[in-house]
């Protein structure tokens, strides 16, 4: 516990904020982590003016990708260097287990390096001529990027957004989840320890309605990237839209993960229980409406249950926990109010439906492992994003009725499927509305692979070479080569 105020950076000058001091706590029994300045909207100000003079003076932008690499190799250095106490910082933030928190720091470095490697490999595209000049179209930077992270997996989704942005030559202004701004500032730290030149990278800890607010319209800020859930990212492009700037969204899901009676059962269960238990339920691309073909319905639903009752559910830094607890008190009741409308809806609570009864975990913010069953595609509980460990149970008929009821939501973030039947899976695939699709897989996801949502699930790909396409307009030059004047 430290009864010291963490302050942020805007350029060279330390600050406390305006705003009312930011308290992390740990979700594994309900300490104090730390606490943190708090920025207010005229920090916001300041943080652009620094930015645009950063993006306009320091060399970043103009230097040659693969100098610009050097410094983003070295960030991605000094991450993995600092892995140990970076995740054990990580899981008192977030309350994920210790593991999942490793796994967080080492993607985050490998997003620095993965974008440096871009960068020096980096190609314009030269058009072939048709008349005297020739043509060509460069990737140029927008200027100040704001990006807003949500609370589910700090520093990686940070990462995710800061090293394509600084890899496009922009300069960017990240605001965290006032849930878990303690890593953000750590890359901050790390990201000037590498040489990332003053100004490129301000961290402004806050609140969204104020400080994430004032950054979307700031006049000086040029794209926002943004994570988080689909009303807050449907605020943001309002305003985005408004001053016409780009807006990358990453919303919410809720995502369909299907069991055909062809399937490998022993993996499709083991599938379907990290597809949803996995974060506690906390993940974006979470197989929350689980769809089993009717001929084998019942058998798979008790199989899962069983398993179910052997999911160990412990604290964070426990090495044998499979599931940690939720971010929070305030989102433990939400979930929790999600089962009870459930089972007001007529959903019957196979597993779980309440918080664990181990003392060792009575001061911290757990909730079981949840299987619901016996409600429509049509009720809230199926149909709204409840950000837990919580899996509702449909059966389906056939590959027709898997697709319309799969479908029949307004998100299009993910979706999976088991089956042995592999031009089933492609044609099931084809006909998911959703911008992953997994088969006999779950949850998998690539760097270099392009992420992002269909439908209110988000616009816009980010990682691979999508991502830094996200953060870069297009600029086209001619080059004239005629001899002769030009005539009317
Ligand atoms: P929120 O939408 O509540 O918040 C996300 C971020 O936006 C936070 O930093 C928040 O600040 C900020 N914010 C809130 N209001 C505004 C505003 N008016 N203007 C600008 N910024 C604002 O999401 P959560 O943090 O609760 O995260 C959970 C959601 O994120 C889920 O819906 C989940 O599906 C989605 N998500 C999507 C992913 C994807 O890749 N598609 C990945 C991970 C999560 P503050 O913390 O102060 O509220």
């Amino acid at each position: 516990m430290t009864a010291t105020i963490r302050p942020f950076r805007i350029g060279a000058e330390w600050r406390v904020g305006g705003g009312k001091s930011i308290t992390s706590i740990y979700a594994g029994d309900g300490s104090v982590t730390g606490t943190v300045a708090c920025a207010t909207a005229r920090d916001v100000d300041d943080a652009v003016a620094v930015a645009e003079k950063a993006f306009r003076t320091a060399p970043w932008r103009k230097l040659r990708p693969d100098v610009r690499a050097t410094t983003m190799y070295e960030i991605g250095r000094r991450i993995t260097a600092e892995r140990v106490p970076l995740a054990h910082l990580q899981m008192l933030d977030s309350g994920k287990p210790l593991k999942e928190c490793q796994h967080m720091v080492d993607n985050a470095a490998y997003f620095f390096r993965y974008y440096a490697a871009l960068c020096e490999t980096w190609q314009n595209e030269v058009t072939s001529p048709r008349g005297e000049y020739f043509s060509m179209s460069l990737a140029e930077p927008y200027g100040v990027v704001a990006a807003i992270t949500p609370w589910n997996s700090p520093i990686m989704a940070e990462a995710q957004k800061v090293a394509p942005a600084l890899a496009a030559g922009n300069a960017v202004i990240l605001k965290p989840s006032e849930e878990t701004p303690m890593l953000a500032l750590e890359l901050a730290r790390i990201c000037t320890e590498a040489g990332l030149p003053e100004g490129l990278l301000t961290v402004l800890p806050g609140y969204g309605d104020d400080v994430g607010a004032a950054l979307v319209k700031h006049p000086g800020v040029r794209m926002v990237s943004f994570t988080g859930g689909t009303e807050t990212g449907r605020c943001i492009a309002t305003v985005a839209g408004e001053r016409l700037i780009p807006v990358g969204l990453e919303l919410g899901g809720k995502s369909p993960h299907i069991v055909f009676e062809d399937a490998d059962l022993d993996k499709a269960a083991a599938g379907v229980l990290s597809g949803i238990y996995g974060s506690a339920g906390q993940s974006c691309v979470a197989g929350t409406r689980l769809f089993v073909q009717k001929s084998i319905y019942r058998r798979f639903v008790d199989e899962l249950v069983e398993r179910t009752k052997t999911v160990r559910v412990g604290l964070p830094d426990d090495p044998q926990t499979q599931m940690g607890p939720l971010v929070s008190k305030a989102h433990r009741e939400r979930v929790a109010g999600y089962v009870d409308l459930a089972r007001q809806e007529g959903g019957r609570v196979l597993m779980g439906g309440d918080r664990p009864s181990d003392p060792k975990l009575a001061n911290g913010w757990f909730y079981l492992p949840t299987i619901i069953e016996g409600l429509p595609n049509s009720a809230r509980a199926v149909q709204e994003e409840i950000f837990g460990p919580v899996l509702v149970c449909l059966p389906f008929e056939d590959e027709a009725d898997v697709i319309a009821q799969g479908n029949d939501t307004v998100y299009g973030l993910a979706a999976g499927m088991w089956t042995g039947d592999y031009a089933k899976a492609w044609r099931v695939a084809r006909e998911l509305e959703a911008g992953s699709v997994w088969i006999n897989t779950y949850k998998q996801s690539h760097i270099a692979t392009a992420f992002g949502g269909f439908k209110e699930s988000g616009l816009g790909r980010e990682k691979g070479f999508h991502g830094l396409r996200l953060y870069s307009q297009v600029k086209s030059i001619f080059f004239g080569t005629h001899d002769k004047p030009m005539g009317l």
